[in-house]
């Protein structure tokens, strides 16, 4: 990417400029080293990343130097795509994350914001919702979604005029707040798309999780492709600026293969080889894992309107 397009921007929470925003990572570009899997989700972290500072305000870690929201369109577009059996997995961890919330709501209709290839549809579809869509800019994902969850899919960027006001009783956006340019623009949007009474539902990244402090800067959060980092605290401050009420964020468990955890592990080649023949030796390599690896599941309600 050029400087060119590059701009500084305020915190994409409070929208201040930090008087004393602390640098929380220092930036690690090597042109070299990106490709098109940089911006695929779920992939084998490489670990570079644009400098990022921490509001103090909203305690939201945040590049303050971001390339284009253009630049950010196209490399989605065109990332690829490789991780079907994780969406799955991923998409039952954030059903059971959020049973509770969903058997508050509605059943009428759902959309969810970076939808890959709809596995989190059918979860929906399967619980009852009666009308599910979804919005996904990578082509390479809706290429690889099963047949019948194409017609639940929508090509291209969310955008809040391509949906009728309040017509939703739920909407989500899974690991995909920390792409976005301006995710604040995105839960507002949502707000006004959902019916009162309605929920937003996200899972984040909780940099200030025990396992992400641990790792620091080899931790799988620390990646190019997040333009912002949020904890506990920041998420709900994103939903509170937005003027969700009932807000929760609660630490859960993720359930993967072994075989993905192992690929997650932020190891040298010259040990993680060796451990990937030692579980494909034993044949562990589809056993699933349930582990709280520092992710955040988020909801807030839409105020119900006044009798
Ligand atoms: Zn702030």
């Amino acid at each position: 990417m050029q400087p060119a397009d590059r701009n500084h921007r305020p915190c994409p929470i409070c929208r201040r400029f930090p008087d004393h925003a602390e640098v929380y990572l220092e930036e690690r570009i090597d042109t070299s080293a990106l490709n098109s899997y940089s911006f695929a989700s779920r992939k084998e972290p490489e670990r570079l990343c644009f400098q990022m500072v921490r509001c103090p305000t909203c305690d939201l870690v945040y590049v303050d130097s971001p390339p284009s929201q253009g630049e950010l369109a196209k490399a989605y577009h065109s990332a690829d795509y490789d991780s079907s059996e994780e969406a799955n997995d991923a998409a039952s961890s954030y059903a059971d994350a959020f049973a509770k919330v969903l058997g508050r709501l509605a059943h009428d209709s759902a959309l969810e914001i970076g939808t890959g290839t709809g596995v989190f549809l059918e979860k929906l579809s399967a619980i009852g919702f009666r009308h599910v869509e979804g919005i996904e800019p990578s082509t390479a994902a809706i290429a690889a979604a099963p047949e019948h969850r194409r017609p639940w899919i929508r090509e291209g960027i969310f955008v809040e005029g391509d949906y009728a006001p309040e017509s939703f009783d739920m909407i989500c956006c899974f690991m995909t707040l920390e792409h976005v340019r301006d995710p604040l623009e995105v839960v507002e949007s949502a707000i006004r798309l959902l019916r009162p009474g309605g929920a937003f539902l996200s899972v984040t990244h909780d940099y200030r999780h025990p396992v992400n402090r641990m790792l620091g800067k080899r931790s799988p959060i620390v990646d190019i492709e997040h333009m912002q980092l949020f904890s506990r605290d920041s998420i709900r401050a994103l939903f509170a600026q937005a003027g969700y009420v009932d807000i929760e964020a609660n630490a859960f468990t993720n359930t993967y293969a072994l075989s993905y955890w192992h690929r997650l592990m932020p190891l040298p080649a010259g040990l993680k080889r060796p451990m990937g023949r030692v579980l494909e030796g034993l044949r562990l390599n589809g056993v699933k894992l349930s582990i709280n690896v520092g992710n955040t599941a988020a909801a807030g309600f839409k105020p119900k309107a006044h009798a």
